[in-house]
C-alpha cells in the first residue's frame, strides 16, 4: 500500500494490501438488550479501534427481519429466528475500519457460542446459537446491503476521530 523512501524496499508491515477501509453492519439482538450487554458489546468495538458511524435502538418489523435473513429462508429455524429478532428492540450500528468486516466476525466469534473462543463476544457472553447476542455482516458487500436495509439516508455520520493517526498509519 505504501513504500519507504527506498523504492526497492517495501515496509513489511505496510504491505498488507488487504488493508481496506470498510464498513460493517453490527446489531445487538434482543437478548443482548434484555441482558444489559449493550455497553459491553459497544465497548469491545470501541476499544479495538473501530469508528462508530451509525447507532440506533429499533423495533424491527417482521418484513425487515425476513429480508435481512432472506438467505436462511429455507432453514427449519427460520420462523424461530424471525420471532427472536422481532421479540424486542435491537441496537443497529455501522462500524468503519481497516478490515472491519472480518475483524468484527472474529470479535463476535462462531455462530454457536459453545464453539466460540473465549475472548470473543459469543464465547464470553452466550451459550446457545438461538441466543447469540450479536450479528455481524459476513462480507463487505453484505455490509453495504445491510446498512442500506437498516439505516435511512442521513442516519450514518461521516466524522474524523482526533485519535485517527494513532489508529491508522
Ligand atoms: P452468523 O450470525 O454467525 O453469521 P448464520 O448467518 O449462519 O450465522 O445464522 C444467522 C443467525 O441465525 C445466527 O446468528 C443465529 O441467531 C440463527 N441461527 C443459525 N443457526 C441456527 C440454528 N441451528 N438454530 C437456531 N438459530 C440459528
Amino acid at each position: 500500500r505504501q513504500r519507504s523512501n527506498n523504492p526497492h524496499l517495501f515496509l513489511p508491515h505496510l504491505v498488507a494490501s488487504m488493508e481496506t477501509v470498510e464498513e460493517t453492519y453490527i446489531m445487538i439482538k434482543p437478548d443482548g438488550l434484555q441482558r444489559g450487554l449493550v455497553g459491553e458489546v459497544i465497548s469491545r468495538f470501541e476499544k479495538k479501534g473501530f469508528l462508530l458511524k451509525g447507532l440506533k435502538l429499533f423495533q424491527c418489523p417482521k418484513e425487515l427481519a425476513e429480508e435481512h435473513y432472506k438467505d436462511l429462508k429455507s432453514k427449519n429455524f427460520f420462523p424461530k429466528l424471525i420471532d427472536y429478532i422481532t421479540s424486542g428492540p435491537v441496537v443497529c450500528m455501522v462500524w468503519e475500519g481497516v478490515g472491519v468486516v472480518a475483524s468484527a466476525r472474529k470479535l463476535i466469534g462462531s455462530t454457536n457460542p459453545l464453539q466460540a473462543e473465549p475472548g470473543t463476544i459469543r464465547g464470553d457472553l452466550a451459550v446457545q446459537t438461538g441466543r447469540n447476542v450479536v450479528h455481524g455482516s459476513d462480507s463487505p458487500e453484505n455490509g453495504q446491503r445491510e446498512i442500506a436495509l437498516w439505516f435511512k439516508e442521513g442516519e450514518v455520520c461521516q466524522w474524523t476521530p482526533t485519535v485517527g493517526p494513532w489508529l491508522r498509519e
